[in-house]
């Protein structure tokens, strides 16, 4: 907790919250927020919040199960995760480069007993380096790789139809729905990704989101749009657990515990768990936040 309020703190110290023009929309951001969501709320609330810090520095993540079918073979900094289903593997995200993908993704697999021959699908939430940065490395063994159309123009554009993640589709890989939510805001094409995640005979639902909108107004009514669309999937889908890319920027507790997944006491509660309720509020919220920054933003252009 301390950590967290030295941070809160530093952020609010240097940059401008977003409460001048419009402080009821902050406040209504933060009554949906709860300690669990602090960070996150701080961050969404700030109008430009400056470039998190270690971001762009981590290291290999030790590869953990999270649930019994969804594993993190990711970077302490960005996240990389892989669903396991009866027809093979998904995975979502290639960290920064075809290296990263061969030396911390590959062996990660192997690590947690998975067989990256079986890896039939790649999602990329988005064209970014720390997310699509590995894509040429599964583009060579052939396995389908899925962006968004917008976001495979800045990769030089889609390979196929196949290959073009659209909103609301359900790719079924075996038993497993894998549903696309276009969430833009951070890029013209950004998306989110909903899936069952089992432990102990329970089957929850998981959403990974693409959040962080970066530029003006007008991107930020997209994404204010995009997190209500997005809002409709987590309430008619019931999502219970809540995963972002760069888990350290959004929920500390979930990073804290994917880092030392794999040492976890088996039986032991798992805090990914949040609830439908906890899983909705975090969206209404960061919405609440990013129509706060767009108060803020056109009284500055005024
Ligand atoms: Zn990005």
């Amino acid at each position: 907790m301390n950590r967290l309020l030295a941070v809160t703190c530093a952020l609010l110290s240097i940059q401008a919250f977003a409460q001048d023009a419009n402080p009821a929309l902050v406040e209504q951001a933060r009554a949906l927020s709860d300690e669990r969501s602090q960070a996150s709320f701080v961050r969404q609330c700030t109008v430009e919040p400056a470039r998190f810090p270690g971001l762009g520095e981590g290291v290999a993540a030790t590869p953990a199960k999270l649930f019994d079918n969804l594993y993190y073979v990711g970077r302490t900094d960005v996240g990389a995760w892989v669903i396991k289903t009866s027809d093979g593997l998904a995975l979502i995200d290639t960290l920064y480069t075809p290296e990263d993908a061969a030396n911390i993704i590959m062996p990660g697999l192997q690590q947690l007993g998975l067989d990256p021959a079986q890896l039939k699908v790649v999602f990329a939430t988005h064209f970014h380096g720390d997310h699509a940065g590995g894509v040429p490395f599964f583009r060579d063994r052939g396995v389908r790789i899925m962006l968004s159309e917008a976001d495979w123009g800045p990769l030089g554009g889609a390979p196929n139809a196949d290959s073009i993640a659209r909103d609301g589709q359900v790719i079924m890989l075996g038993d497993t729905p894998i549903t696309i939510v276009l969430t833009p805001g951070h890029t013209p094409g950004a998306i989110s990704l909903i899936f069952p995640v089992t432990e102990n005979g329970v089957t929850h639902k998981a959403v990974i989101m693409e959040l962080s909108p970066r530029g003006g107004a007008d991107v930020h009514k997209q994404a204010v749009e995009g997190i209500a669309h997005l809002g409709e999937f987590i309430a008619s889908e019931s999502v219970d657990v809540a995963l972002h890319p760069h888990e350290m920027i959004f929920d500390p507790v979930a990073r804290d515990f994917i880092m030392s997944a794999s040492s976890r006491t088996q039986g032991s509660e798992n805090p990914l768990v949040i609830g439908n309720e906890a899983a909705g509020r975090f969206a209404a919220m960061v919405g609440k936040c990013w129509e706060a920054r767009i108060a803020t933003m056109e009284a500055a252009a005024k």
